[in-house]
């Protein structure tokens, strides 16, 4: 092995996380515990610019370009040569399209040895959802389904905002719901709410970004078989699993490839998931 990758790469190593939503209440512990690492996050660091959940301010092209370049706004203002970040991301279901998801990634890159490795998570545990009303009556409806107080709301003109828009963010008492909704009917007549995404006001998102951090910690542990490197994480899922009936390719996986980010090594792994054949329930001949 490459002792360019020593095993304890991170180890008493400062690692400046990017984000002023407290989300370092969910990564750091993580990678204190499992990596070494000493996390600090930057006073004042504006995240924003990167893009918002209310739309009034486009993010940075997709999810893994916003996250690495908020980690290397940390680096530049930090001097410090590890940084990590978060992202993510709500919508329909990959796999399910009538189910809200939460995706969400943990990038981690290391300038020292010239390395990003990412950590992912999604889960259908998300409370993401919006609503146009014109009542106090319908908004205190639609609070009570997002699970308000304990998740945070916002409060806008329009559904579509932009910059100039009225977005009241964080609303997290009765009180200040009331007064929001309000003052929104009286001026425009209706008001569009939606639960509030970042991490510090949605407990739920809180859970999955630790999750991406777990994955994070996973990937950076395994180590590529031929240089050593951490990251060495399927890269790529080929499917075409054998119906146990009929014989007929599946969507189920029939395997996984593992790829180094540094060095050519690949391999795949047959049935990972220790199944030769797929159950006929997922066979489109036996069970179209
Ligand atoms: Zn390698
Ligand atoms: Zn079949």
């Amino acid at each position: 092995m490459d002792s360019s990758y020593p095993q304890d790469l991170f180890c008493n190593r400062t690692g400046v996380l990017a984000t002023m939503h407290r989300k370092e209440q969910a990564i750091a512990p993580i990678l204190e515990q499992h990596l070494g690492v000493q996390v600090i996050v930057p006073e004042g660091f504006n995240t924003d610019e990167f893009g918002t959940f209310t739309r009034d301010i486009e993010r940075s092209g997709d999810q893994r370009n916003a996250a690495r370049l908020k980690a290397e706004r940390a680096m530049a203002l930090t001097g410090l040569t590890l940084a990590i970040a978060s992202e993510g991301s709500f919508g329909p279901h990959p796999a399910m399209p009538f189910v809200a998801c939460d995706q969400e990634i943990v990038l981690l890159s290391d300038r020292t040895h010239h390395l990003e490795i990412v950590g992912q998570a999604i889960s259908t545990e998300t409370n993401y959802s919006q609503k146009s009303i014109k009542s106090l009556e319908s908004a205190f409806t639609f609070a009570q389904q997002v699970g308000f107080p304990t998740h945070g709301l916002v409060a806008m003109s329009e559904a579509q905002p932009t910059r100039s828009s009225q977005i009241i963010k964080g609303i997290m008492e009765e009180a200040q719901l009331t007064e929001a909704v309000d003052w929104l009917l009286k001026k425009f007549g209706q008001a569009h709410l939606e639960t509030d995404m970042r991490a510090m006001y949605n407990p739920m998102r809180m859970k999955v970004i630790a999750q991406a951090a777990e994955d994070l910690v996973h990937k950076i542990n395994q180590r590529c078989p031929q240089c050593g490197c951490p990251g060495f994480a399927a890269a790529e899922r080929k499917v075409g699993l054998p119906c146990a009936l009929c014989g007929s390719p599946t969507n189920s996986t029939l395997a996984l490839v593992h790829r180094c980010i540094k060095c050519d090594f690949s391999n795949v792994t047959y049935f990972p998931n220790g199944q030769e054949f797929a159950d006929p329930t997922y066979c489109f001949r036996c069970n179209p």
